[in-house]
């Protein structure tokens, strides 16, 4: 049931993904005693990079684990408003006017809802209104059939069609603004968006870390790689929203939970960030 349903994704142009699978006592087939994230995170070890349209693919990864759960990518064939629970229904509803999303509509196993849309071009943004995450390019959500921790099945309110409908105007503006702070550097966004060779690199080496850091270590690596991606991003190498993105996806496939992901990059950047200022006190306006 679940490969015939990972495969119509596939066929649909929808990357697929095999996701580990929660038991019925709640917890998670990855085996991790203190798995935060059950029945959420990726199987695969390159998680959302190995994610895959190819029918054959996804028979082969089905036929291996037939009751994993199905992870959509999202920003390839559709974006998906994560609505976790009823102040974000409220929240959504008011921001709309009163008039909720027409188009697909999924009841999660935990009890929230994710409507459907066509891509918008955004990453992921979280909180776009408390209880409301976007996922869009670079992201993924679970898909019916998939199980929840819970005990509980995702399931179709609404089924797709095609074509999906547009995100509403007014929850659009609140996903493409405000602008992420800009670096002040005097290096300027033409280095941002062409990073040098050693920050990419850099920036690679960490995030590829922190994804497979083993239990027990996933904080404190998570920790280090912000640290040390803070200092590049003071120095005007790398901008802060990617390495944030990419550091909260490396942390999602190793399994860390969302609210100590977010607290940890936090403040290793800002601890990074001051470490370099240590050495150019003169206009650095921090405390150092
Ligand atoms: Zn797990």
């Amino acid at each position: 049931m679940k490969l015939d349903a990972a495969i119509a994704y596939a066929r649909h142009g929808i990357p697929v993904l095999p996701v580990h699978t929660p038991d019925l006592g709640g917890s998670c087939s990855c085996g991790r005693p203190d798995c935060d994230r059950p029945g959420k995170h990726p199987r695969l070890r390159h998680g959302l990079r190995e994610a895959s349209a190819d029918p054959h693919t996804v028979h082969k990864w089905w036929s291996r684990w037939p009751d994993a759960n199905i992870g959509l990518r999202t920003g390839v064939a559709m974006d998906v408003a994560d609505v976790d629970s009823l102040e974000g229904w409220h929240g959504l509803r008011h921001v709309l006017d009163g008039a909720m999303p027409q188009g697909p509509q999924v009841r999660t196993g935990g009890g929230g809802w994710h409507f459907w849309f066509s891509p918008l071009g955004y990453g992921n943004r979280v909180h776009v209104i408390p209880g409301v995450d976007w996922r869009g390019d670079g992201g993924y959500v679970l898909a019916p059939p998939s199980r929840h921790a819970s005990g509980t099945t995702y399931y179709w309110v609404v089924r797709p069609g095609i074509p999906l409908p547009s995100a509403p105007a007014a929850l659009e503006e609140l996903i493409a603004g405000p602008e992420p702070p800009q670096s002040t550097t005097a290096l300027g966004s033409a280095t941002i968006a062409h990073p040098d060779r050693y920050a990419a690199v850099a920036l690679e080496t960490e995030t590829e870390r922190v994804a497979h850091a083993p239990a027990g270590s996933r904080n404190d690596t998570l920790n280090r790689a912000a640290f040390a991606l803070g200092r590049l991003i003071g120095a005007g190498l790398l901008e802060e929203g990617l390495v944030t993105r990419e550091l909260t996806a490396a942390a999602a496939w190793s399994g860390l939970g969302r609210t100590e992901t977010v607290r940890t990059i936090r403040s290793g950047l800002s601890a990074g960030r001051l470490f370099r200022c240590r050495g150019v006190t003169a206009g650095c306006g921090r405390r150092w």
